[in-house]
């Protein structure tokens, strides 16, 4: 930009402008200079996306935003507000490869990677909604959307770079949970670059066939490396690790699955989130009950000492929840409406 005449500290203050500002025109950048501003107008446009459709839970605590990519694809993106805190969940890819068969995203198979900036601009998007319901700024981001954030590294890590960047966004890393079904180069890769951010695995099993049936992936990286690569994060990071276990009825749900799980990942720092299902076309499974969730929990605390949560199910009515987000082929994307900002 610098035949535009845009200096450093130009470039500064629209960083501030977009990311801690969030701002949605170019309009709102007094301190540019008005030729710069217009051309930036004429040649360059604030995000990658445009909100296709919005909706909001009966309870009004969470909202979805169906948000259109410039080459007709569709992502989900999900603002949750809980009492204090909000969190934005975001999605890496246009669909996933992994084909968890629980999982709606999975189901619908792998379209693309999304760029550093169209990750951002999700984040961005959910901050700009927040700020239009309530005074506060967006804290919390969980990579737990569409798509398997460590088959997309690169582009990931680069959006939680710009996510962090104190004078723009200012996410905490502390503040920031990648979410990966175990995908074994990506956690050593993670361990190895110091990635400060939060990881949480889903294991769902701790036997490998059994884990192997509800997440294909689990046969290029068995449960053997995954768990090697886990106490390799931990050791390398001194860091705690979370495992995430979606709780199906029967089938993974007993005091048997529980003491299996406890022994898994005994002596490692870790925390196990308990998810029960949440209910997708394409899988016939029930969520386990409330007894069998504390009997699992119950395991853990008592018998091997593991901190564990029951997650609270949000958004189920409107396809919000875990293992739900998908956007199909072919999602209409309302070109009139308004722009998602960020990138
Ligand atoms: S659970 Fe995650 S990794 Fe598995 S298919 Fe769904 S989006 Fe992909």
């Amino acid at each position: 930009m610098e035949s535009w005449g845009f200096s450093v500290d130009h470039s500064a203050r629209l960083w501030k402008y977009l990311y801690l500002g969030l701002a949605g025109s170019f309009e709102q950048l007094p301190e540019i200079p008005a030729r710069v501003r217009s051309r930036l107008a004429a040649e360059t446009r604030i995000g990658a996306l445009r909100v296709s459709l919005e909706t909001e839970s009966n309870d009004g605590f969470t909202r979805k935003f169906l948000l259109g990519l410039p080459d007709g694809g569709a992502i989900e993106t999900v603002l949750m507000r809980f009492t204090g805190r909000a969190t934005a969940c975001v999605s890496s890819q246009v669909g996933c490869a992994m084909g968890c068969v629980f999982c709606a995203t999975g189901q619908m198979g792998f379209r693309r990677h999304l760029a550093a900036g169209e990750i951002v601009s999700q984040v961005v998007h959910a901050a700009r909604a927040l700020r239009a319901r309530e005074p506060r700024r967006l804290r919390n981001v969980v990579l737990m959307g569409m798509g398997e954030p460590l088959h997309n590294y690169d582009a990931v890590m680069r959006a939680v770079d710009i996510m962090r960047d104190p004078g723009g966004l200012g996410l905490g890393a502390e503040r920031i949970t990648l979410s990966t079904v175990g995908v074994v180069p990506g956690i050593r890769r993670m361990a190895d670059e110091a990635r400060p951010i939060h990881l949480a695995v889903s294991l769902h099993s701790a036997n490998q066939e059994e884990r192997a049936a509800m997440v294909p992936a689990a046969r290029r990286w068995p449960l053997d490396e995954l768990m090697d690569a886990c106490r390799h994060f931990c050791a390398t990071l001194n860091r705690r690790i979370f495992f995430e276990w979606t709780l199906i009825a029967g089938r993974n749900d007993t005091a048997d699955h529980a003491h299996a799980v406890g022994r898994l990942i005994r002596g490692l720092p870790a925390q196990v989130n308990l998810i029960p299902l949440n209910p997708t076309a394409g899988f016939s499974g029930a969520p386990s009950r409330t007894e069998a969730a504390r009997r699992f929990q119950g395991i853990l605390t008592r018998d091997y000492g593991l901190p564990s949560t029951v997650r609270q199910r949000r958004g189920i009515d409107i396809a919000a929840g875990c293992g739900q987000l998908a956007a199909p082929a072919g999602t209409p994307v309302n070109r009139t409406a308004p722009t998602a900002p960020g990138s």
